[in-house]
């Protein structure tokens, strides 16, 4: 987290009070003076304001069954926001790490945490998202190779990541990707001449999703820790 925003979440100050105390050289981080208020802290940093200690407010880190016809942004559009759905206080403060389309049901991640979500969704750090597919026709027997090679996607430079494809049914796949393009998993399956017709993410990294449609929980501390 920015600290400007922890001395902001961690005390009455508005966001330009906080950042003229910082600038002022009265924040401390680990007992050395931070004047720059972009600088990062993290969980474990010591975080002083005129020599107080700043109590670290506790992240929230929730796993939720998102519904079909809703949308992962904080505000209702032509959906209702996910958010809807979670009763917690500051909901302003959570985003969703790896949002899913309107139509797409299945395993989302909220949190106040960016440093936590950026874990989960920049690619290079291979963290995998499994998601049960249904096919408008039957899949054809070269697209599990073809997956796995990687496909060069409309209006992309880059072929996809290596990804696995299950065969349930002729119609029924599991496709496991770790990275999340735009619409990525409608494209590819575009791209090899099919169409996704459900689609619903059933697990992020270790972590499975296991509430009901549109109920969602506290993640454990050891699923929090397994994105570190
Ligand atoms: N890929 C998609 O095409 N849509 C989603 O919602 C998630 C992954």
């Amino acid at each position: 987290m920015r600290l400007d925003k922890f001395v902001c979440k961690s005390t009455e100050l508005t966001k330009s009070q906080a950042i003229q105390r910082i600038a002022s050289g009265d924040v401390r981080v680990n007992n050395e003076v931070i004047t720059n208020e972009r600088s990062q802290v993290h969980e474990n940093n010591i975080v002083t304001l005129s020599g107080a200690t700043l109590k670290a407010r506790a992240f929230r880190y929730i796993l939720m069954h998102k519904p079909a016809g809703t949308i992962c942004s904080n505000i209702d559009e032509v959906y209702p926001s996910l958010f809807n759905y979670i009763k917690v206080d500051n909901l302003e403060e959570l985003h969703i790490a790896g949002r899913l389309d309107a139509d797409t049901t299945g395993l989302v991640l909220v949190t106040d945490d960016g440093h936590w979500s950026f874990n989960i969704t920049v690619p290079t750090k291979h963290c995998e998202k499994r998601y049960r597919v249904g096919l408008s026709r039957p899949i054809a027997d070269d697209v599990a190779e073809k997956f796995k090679q990687g496909i060069k996607l409309q209006g992309e430079s880059q072929v996809t990541r290596p990804a696995k494809l299950d065969v349930v049914s002729p119609k029924d796949v599991i496709l496991t990707i770790t990275e999340g393009k735009f619409h990525q998993v409608k494209r590819m399956f575009s791209a090899v001449g099919n169409r996704v017709v459900s689609l619903h993410r059933e697990s992020i990294g270790k972590v499975s999703l296991d509430v009901e449609v549109g109920e969602w929980r506290y993640l454990t501390n050891d699923e929090v820790q397994s994105f570190s």
